[in-house]
């Protein structure tokens, strides 16, 4: 496969961009093969700079979720550019997305609107401080709430004051999160949840209703709030908030990613109880109140309420997790597919230093699918079972090719250096 083109992007980035590109797309991060650089994307596809088409299981870590270029949502966003993006204040289209997001999710009674999850994940926990008055928060160990200081995986810069009231608790332990909030005292103000296991370089887990019934009873006992992180799962188990699956409703969840199907928006939502602290603090940013990505957001939610895209992208999770299996099954070869179907991540076993997923990896890009060696991929609703299939038969030949290649791949010593930082 030639990557003319990128090896030379790389080479020019080199020189501009501190190590090239930063952080989850970082080189150290994925096969030596990957492109960096993608030109266009459409439906479930992606381009690379070299003319390489791929069939793109990561859907850009989230945001795609009905296809690349949706021209219902890309035509709302365009109308509205053409009128007006960035102005000194919002347009009507802020409380009319805040209505809609109000309607469709069960717990929320009121939103704030950011750019990115981790706006969102922040505002969080500034509200439950300006609520509670006190100032621990609980996060699970290993979970991935966004890049601040307060929660990015990886430890340059960071100092140990910027975590000083962050206490941390095993996810889906019940026994361990009681224990973090005993520990807390009369200090707790918070407890983060994603709603389902979904850290990377580890296999996914289904959330345990008793942990997550018990997380908002302690939450009622202590007067902390409840904050479900919905950023990478929104959208993706249920049109509402994911914890209503369980008959659960927290205080606060943090959205992002999909609901404007890739263009820049994220969002704070709150119940009545939240109302008061949310409206004291003070945020904001230069393009919180952009048109653009709001009038892409409702086209986007009334696609997502009224159509079957979930049904949709559930049956082609179930269709490529049987595949996959009786594929890795035929071949001999120790897989997990672990998680929701719609959000599969893939593991070897006894693959330390993921070796036989980048390997699997690099053969199945060369095949034109782009999979992820160790962190959760998504389904979007433009992929259909002929793509699924495609993956399928990839991936028969693919798994052969592991260990034909396995002296050959070796990861980025960075990869180790991170995945021990997060275990830290
Ligand atoms: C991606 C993600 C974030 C951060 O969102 P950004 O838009 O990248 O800042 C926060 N929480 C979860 C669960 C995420 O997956």
């Amino acid at each position: 496969m030639d990557h003319t083109q990128d090896r030379a992007l790389r080479h020019r980035a080199a020189r501009v961009l501190p190590q090239g590109v930063y952080g989850h797309q970082s080189t150290a991060l994925l096969p030596e093969t990957y492109p960096q650089f993608f030109t266009r994307g459409e439906g479930a596809h992606i381009w690379d700079t070299d003319g390489h088409a791929y069939l793109d299981l990561m859907c850009a870590y989230g945001p795609n979720l009905l296809g690349y270029g949706d021209p219902r949502v890309n035509n709302a966003a365009i109308a509205q550019l053409q009128k007006g993006d960035t102005l000194t204040g919002p347009t009507p289209l802020m409380v009319e997305l805040a209505e809609l997001m109000v309607s469709m999710i069960s717990h929320a009674d009121w939103a704030i609107f950011c750019k990115n999850g981790t706006d969102a994940t922040t505002m969080a926990k500034t509200v439950a401080r300006a609520k509670t008055g006190r100032r621990i928060i609980l996060v699970a160990r290993g979970a991935y709430h966004g890049a601040a200081p307060w929660c990015t995986p990886a430890p340059a810069g960071i100092l140990a004051e910027d975590r000083a009231h962050i206490h941390y608790y095993d996810y889906n332990d019940a026994e361990s999160l009681s224990a973090a909030v005993a520990g807390a005292g009369d200090d707790l103000a918070g407890i983060f949840a994603t709603p389902h296991k979904h850290d990377a370089f580890t296999d996914q887990a289904l959330p345990d209703p008793d942990y997550a019934r018990r997380a908002r009873a302690l939450c009622d006992q202590t007067g902390a709030l409840l904050i479900v992180d919905d950023v990478r799962a929104g959208f993706r188990l249920t049109r509402d908030c994911s914890w209503e699956l369980l008959g659960v409703r927290p205080d606060l969840s943090t959205w992002g990613k999909s609901f404007a199907n890739g263009h820049p928006i994220s969002a704070l939502l709150g119940s009545e109880t939240a109302r008061d602290a949310a409206g004291s603090i003070y945020v904001t940013g230069s393009f919180w109140f952009s048109a653009m990505p709001m009038a892409a957001a409702i086209a986007t939610l009334e696609i997502l309420r009224d159509s079957s895209y979930l049904e949709q992208t559930i049956a082609l999770g179930h269709r490529l997790r049987e595949g996959l299996s009786k594929a890795a099954h035929a071949a001999g070869i120790g897989f997990r597919q672990t998680g929701p179907v719609q959000m599969p991540l893939f593991l070897f076993d006894d693959d330390p230093d993921f070796r036989r997923g980048f390997a699997w990896a690099s053969d199945m890009l060369e095949q034109g699918i782009y999979i992820h060696p160790w962190h959760n991929m998504f389904l979007c609703a433009a992929m259909t079972d002929r793509d699924i299939d495609q993956v399928i038969e990839a991936a028969q030949t693919s798994f052969q090719a592991v260990s034909k290649r396995l002296d050959k791949i070796v990861p980025h010593p960075a990869l180790s250096t991170l995945l021990a930082a997060r275990s830290a």
